[in-house]
């Protein structure tokens, strides 16, 4: 296969990396950890970057959890990460309605997710329903019948969610198709992902796929690599986007992320993009560096 000419693999990273950001921000699945399990090196690798006086933050596209189930998460693999420094796209889709005073609306959320979000929702005191309550309905589809929907949803959100079924599809459509002015949030439109090592599993683009089928609308994207999670962190921190260096493991959300938001963009190989896809011809979307882990980066003994 071609190579392209333009991506580079750093031969020494940490000496650029280091003069020149302030800011990591880590995508956690395929970077910080692989499912259940930590990446090893990582907690030695974060140590350093912290000794160093680096800010960092965890940004995830999963949306099963809220940030403080995330925080659960950090500690029970024994990364010791305080809770401002993590993002998930369930608190996105919180943070999106925030932006846009939808409380004032009076209006009320219809979920397609997990647990993640609607505790995200609570935060803010969004009224909200759907989700894993909806899990197991059948829609009565006998002659005349019909679901009826609640004419006061204002938006929909669509996350991963592994209890999808007819009826919360048909009600996510009544909501969108027939409330005037509701909107559809998608958490995230990762297409596959990595439930377990032994495969690739179904990612919340197929939820999402699901009511853009029905509904002819596209979603407003509030995780990466829309700019909403960066905008947040730059607007409340006042950051300098030049010296952010976004770490992902993915093309079309994490280096998309970066670079389309003008952040400085780092590829591992410790997740799902190998370094044949990387630099095959085919790919259209290339980090400013690449290496095969960040552990490799950092925990260099001369960096
Ligand atoms: N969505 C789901 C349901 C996942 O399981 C994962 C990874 O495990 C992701 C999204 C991607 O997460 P991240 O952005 O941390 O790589
Ligand atoms: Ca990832």
């Amino acid at each position: 296969t071609a190579l392209h000419a333009n991506v580079k693999k750093l031969s020494e990273p940490a000496k650029y990396l280091l003069p020149n950001v302030d800011v990591f921000i880590f995508d956690c699945d395929g970077v910080i950890w692989r499912g259940d399990s930590v990446i090893e090196g990582i907690p030695e690798t974060l140590a350093k970057l912290r000794s160093l006086g680096k800010k960092m933050f965890f940004v995830t596209n999963n949306s099963t959890k809220s940030r403080k189930g995330y925080k659960q998460k950090f500690d029970s693999l024994g990364l010791d990460v305080p809770a401002e420094e993590i993002f998930s796209s369930s608190f996105a889709a919180a943070a999106y309605f925030e932006q846009t005073k939808f409380k004032d609306t009076g209006k009320k959320v219809y979920v397609v997710g997990e647990v993640g979000i609607q505790e995200e929702l609570d935060m803010i005191g969004v009224p909200h329903f759907g989700g894993p309550q909806d899990a197991g309905k059948q829609p009565d589809m006998g002659p005349g019948c019909a679901v009826s929907h609640d004419p006061d949803v204002g938006a929909v959100v669509v996350g991963f969610d592994r209890h999808i079924n007819y009826y919360k599809i048909q009600y996510a459509q009544l909501c969108i198709n027939e409330n005037p002015g509701c909107e559809f949030i998608a958490t995230n439109l990762d297409a596959v992902t990595h439930l377990t090592d032994a495969q690739e599993w179904a990612g919340n683009g197929s939820m999402v796929g699901a009511i853009k089928g029905c509904t002819g609308k596209e979603p407003t994207v509030v995780g990466k690599p829309g700019p909403l999670m960066i905008d947040y962190l730059c607007d409340k921190l006042n950051l300098d986007r030049d010296r952010i260096c976004m770490v992902g493991d993915r093309l079309d959300t994490d280096i998309l992320f970066g670079n389309d938001n003008g952040l400085k963009s780092l590829l591992v190989l410790s997740g799902v993009t190998s370094e044949e896809k990387l630099l095959s011809e085919k790919n259209t979307i290339t980090p400013d560096f690449y290496a095969d882990s960040i552990v490799d980066f950092f925990m260099d003994e001369n960096a």
